[in-house]
Parts: structure tokens; sequence; C-alpha cells
């Protein structure tokens, strides 16, 4: 087997892959408005009640209706995953290797109508939508490969006359909930991860972007994923989230979303029900408030590049986005100044124009909570660049800086999930890394630096899942920087890491002596 190599981006400076982008919105733009059923035990099942799904850029295009779950529907689902997870765990892991790879193949030929969905659906800029779609297909490869590595489980010690062996078996059924905000990539990690593991899925996407959701089902039937593997349930999470949360018969949780539905979920599945016989597993991604620190010693033209990528790429709305730059006193106003100037020569607009570098926020909710912070930016600090949006045809937020914040102001601490950065002074490095600290998140984190010493300092102090050097703090790579953080922002999990795996596997051993 071709050892794996990230899916690598599209270079759209080229004209022919801008030609097979404006393609696959041709074939996207066919599509929209169509309605769509959920998926439970390979049967379409379509229900009255629809989930609406918007562009975020402009509010009176429907990208599709869809069917939309309840807790009856939920519960079908779950009496179709417990038959198929029957059958599928003893489905050798060569075969679901080879569902996944075959499904990646897939999606590299239709990338690009895929990263033109997400346009659409997530209000994803070309290069952003292209990378989301990269990630969908490394977690596909990625995971392939590692199964085909633990399929005969891990060596262990055996004394003579004995035969001890330690085996990777799956746990039963999962619960995949997923965020909006990697439409394509995060929803189809976290299934496939628990289907190549041999666990049976149920799969509930986010409200705003199910239609991808939707295709991507697809896929992994043309891959020749059996029915049942994976049922397709978008819902409420009130609703079928809480429903398949509190279920007996459900053996673990995969979720990435916000730190608050992420401690509701903790809280509930760690309760057990009437009819359940284990103890929840729970994999949870949360949110994050990621900084950059900038060293007086360093290359301040990368420091200000690598705040503004950070804070304003996909609208800010990465879980790794950069929402806070603390900056040494030395520095701290050309820093600033140059972040101003590269800020006010970002492009807004619809994202389906390749010149646009930011689309839209993802929807009314999230354009009056950034807006809101602003509001509380004005007062905590100063905004020096953006600080104004528009809601009349998409959801649009200039991308904002506040300057001169207090460490443990609001816009410092809170996940404003938009395109809003607050910077702060620290009088020394030390005193940098310690306000990096402050928040009760530790998601990921960047530091500009050319002193070796304050490297090392950053890399055992700086409490992060994933920290950067000389670098934004946004863009990992599966197989490559594995990704999950500390304290609130999730059980360190590791998504495209060599250990993630095991999280929906348990290891038994057995002894036989001879
Ligand atoms: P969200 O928490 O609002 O929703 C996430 C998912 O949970 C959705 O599918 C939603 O329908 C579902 N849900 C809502 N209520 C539920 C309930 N009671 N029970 C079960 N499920 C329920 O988050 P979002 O707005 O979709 O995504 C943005 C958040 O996700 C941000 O906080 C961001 O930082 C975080 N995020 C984290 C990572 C990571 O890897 N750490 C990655 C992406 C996003």
């Amino acid at each position: 087997m071709i050892p794996y190599k990230h899916e690598p981006f599209t270079d759209f400076s080229i004209e022919k892959n801008r030609t097979a982008y404006l393609a696959g919105l041709k074939t996207v733009e066919a599509y929209l408005g169509q309605d769509y059923p959920l998926v439970i035990g390979g049967e379409r099942v379509t229900t009255e009640d629809k989930i609406v799904s918007f562009n975020p850029a402009d509010k009176e295009e429907i990208i599709g209706r869809v069917s939309k779950s309840n807790k009856e529907l939920a519960e079908k689902a779950m009496q179709s995953a417990l038959e198929a997870f029957k059958t599928w765990k003893k489905v050798k892991p060569e075969v679901r290797a080879d569902v996944l790879l075959k499904a990646a193949a897939i999606v590299r030929r239709r990338k690009h109508e895929f990263s033109a969905l997400l346009t659409k659906e997530a209000g994803k800029p070309w290069n952003e939508a292209d990378a989301d779609t990269a990630e969908a297909i490394d977690f596909l490869t990625y995971y392939a490969h590692q199964m085909l590595k633990m399929k005969d489980g891990m060596p262990v010690e055996s004394r003579p006359g004995e035969d001890n062996r330690y085996d990777y078996i799956p746990l039963g059924v999962g619960v995949v909930i997923s965020p909006w905000n990697f439409a394509f990539a995060i929803m189809a990690g976290t299934t496939v991860a628990a289907m190549v593991t041999g666990n049976t899925v149920l799969l509930k996407p986010a409200s705003t972007t199910p239609v991808v959701a939707y295709k991507f089902i697809e896929v992994l039937e043309e891959a020749g994923m059996p029915a049942g593997v994976v049922n397709f349930i978008p819902g409420p999470g009130s609703e079928v989230g809480d429903y398949l949360v509190d279920h007996p018969k459900t053996r673990f949780i995969s979720f990435t979303g916000s730190k608050e539905v992420g401690l509701r979920i903790a809280d509930r599945s760690a309760k057990v029900n009437e009819g359940q016989v284990w103890m929840k597993r729970l994999i949870a991604e949360m949110g994050g408030k990621n900084t950059m620190v900038i060293d007086k010693e360093a290359d301040l033209e990368l420091a200000a590049q690598s705040i503004v990528k950070s804070a304003f790429g996909f609208s800010g709305q990465k879980c790794s986005a950069g929402s806070r730059a603390v900056v040494v006193e030395d520095v701290y106003d050309v820093v600033l100044e140059r972040v101003i100037e590269l800020t006010n020569e970002l492009t807004i607009g619809n994202p389906t124009d390749q010149s646009n570098y930011m689309g839209p926020v993802i929807d009314s909710n999230s354009f009056k909570k950034i807006m809101s912070y602003i509001e509380i930016g004005k007062e905590e600090g100063r905004v020096v660049a953006g600080g104004t949006g528009d809601d009349s045809k998409g959801f649009f937020v200039n991308p904002t800086v506040i300057a001169d914040l207090a460490p443990t102001d609001r816009v410092m601490q809170e996940e404003i999930f938009g395109p809003v950065v607050g910077f702060t002074k620290a009088k020394d490095f030390k005193e940098a890394i310690d306000i990096a600290n402050n928040t009760e998140y530790g998601l990921t984190g960047g530091v500009i630096t050319n002193n070796r010493e304050h490297l090392e300092y950053a890399r055992e102090e700086f409490h992060v899942g994933n920290l950067y050097f000389n670098r934004g703090c946004t863009g990992a790579i599966v197989g490559y920087q594995s990704f999950g953080g500390f304290n609130m922002s999730g059980t360190d999990s590791k998504a495209g890491g060599p250990d993630y795996l095991g999280l929906h596997m348990q290891a038994k051993t057995t002894s036989e002596m001879y």
C-alpha cells in the first residue's frame, strides 16, 4: 500500500484548478434546494418536518431541506445500528479499511464539488473549503492505514508453555455529534474513526450543515459500507442529542463542539440508565481561546502575518483560531500597527468570488453574538480596525482588532468564534506566557521568537494541546500535527494522531496454556 501522505492543497493561481473549482460550483448549483432524507439501516426515511440549510452569504438561497429526526426515529436508528454491529464487528479490519480508502478515492475525484458545497453551505472561501475537503480525504486515508497497523493488537510477553495475546475489539454503537465549522472534515473524520474500528454509528451532524453530511453518506454507500453501519439522523441537539446521549445502549459518544454542550454531554453520559451495563466512553473536543505570543526578539512581519491569518482565516470560526495576541511591550506598537494595516487590506464578501479573503459567519445567532462581543470590546479596549457588520444579505462581520485590553477582560477570556482579535501587552516573555495560560481553555497557541531559550521555555510552560513556533496557530494536518486540547478544550483525544483509533476500541487479553 502507498504510505500515507496528506492530500495537497489546490493551487488556485493555476487556471486549470480555478476552472475545476468553478465546474464544482456548477454541479452544486444544479442540486441546490433539493430534499434529503434520513438514512436508517440503509433505508431512506422522509419526514414532514425539515431542517432548512441556508447559504450564510445569501440568506435567500436554500442549500437543501433535510428531514429532521426525532426521538422515535433516533430509536429506530439505534436498533438498526445494534443489529448491524453484530455483523460489522466481525468484518475483517482490512475490508473495513478498504471502504475508507475507496471513499477517499471517490471524494478525491469529486473534490471541487465538495469544496464548492462547503463554500455554499458553510460560507468557506475557496482555499478554506479546499483545506476542509483535503482534511476529510486525509482522515479517511490515515485512519485506514492506522487500522491496518493496529489490526493484530499489540505484542505482549509470554512465558514458556503459554500464549498471551492483546487484541483490540470494537466497543459497540457510537453516537457521533459534529460541528458546522469543519462540516466535512470533522464530521467525516469522527464518523470513519468509529466505523473503521468495527463500531456502528449514529451520525448527528450540525443543523446548519446537514447537506454535506448527507452527500458523504452517499459516498460511504458507494464505497461499500453495509446498511446500518452509519445511520444519518440530523435533528435538534436538545431532542435527538439528549435522547441518544442518555440511551442505555449507547456505548460511546464522539462529540466535537462548544464547551457548553460538551459539558452537558459529559454530565448526562456519566449517569447510568436502566438496562445499561457499561460506563459510556466520551471523546469530547471543545472550544478554545487561543493566543499568539510575540517576543521582542522576533521577525515582526512574520508575527503580524501570523496573527492576521490565525485570527481571520474562515472568519475566525476555527476552534484553533488565534483570538488573542499577547505582545512584549517593546514591540507592541509596531506589531499592532502592522496588524491594523494587514487587516484593512482584507477583502470580505461572497466566498464564491475567489477574490474574497473572508466570507460570512455561519448564521444570525453567530452574527449577533460576535457583534455583541465587539460592543463589549469597545468598553474594555479600543477598536482599531473593523468593528462593524452587515446582515442585510448574509452574515458579514468585518475583521476586527481590539487593542489595549487587560488579560482578564471578557474579550480576552471568552470564545467569540468570529473575526475578532484582542491585543494585550506583557512586560517580558515570561509574563506573556503567563497571560497565554490564563484562560480555562488549552487548545492551540503560537509563539513568534528567535530566542532559543524562550522557545524551550514555551515548550515546557505554554499549556496547550497544539503549540506552534514561528507560524500561526491554525492549520493542523492529519498525521502530522495530531489535534486536541487541554483543560476545558476537551479530552485531548488527538484527532488525526496515532492513538486516536484506540479510543474507539477496547483491549482484550487472552491467555492459553499449551
Ligand atoms: P455546538 O456545541 O453548538 O454544536 C455541536 C453539535 O452538538 C451540533 O451537532 C449540535 O446540534 C449538537 N448539540 C447541541 N445540543 C446538544 C445536546 N444537548 N446534546 C447533544 N448534542 C447537541 O458547536 P458548534 O457551534 O457546532 O461548533 C462550534 C464550537 O465547536 C466552537 O466552540 C469550537 O471551538 C468547537 N470546535 C472544537 C473543535 C476541536 O477539535 N476542539 C473543532 C471544531 C469546533
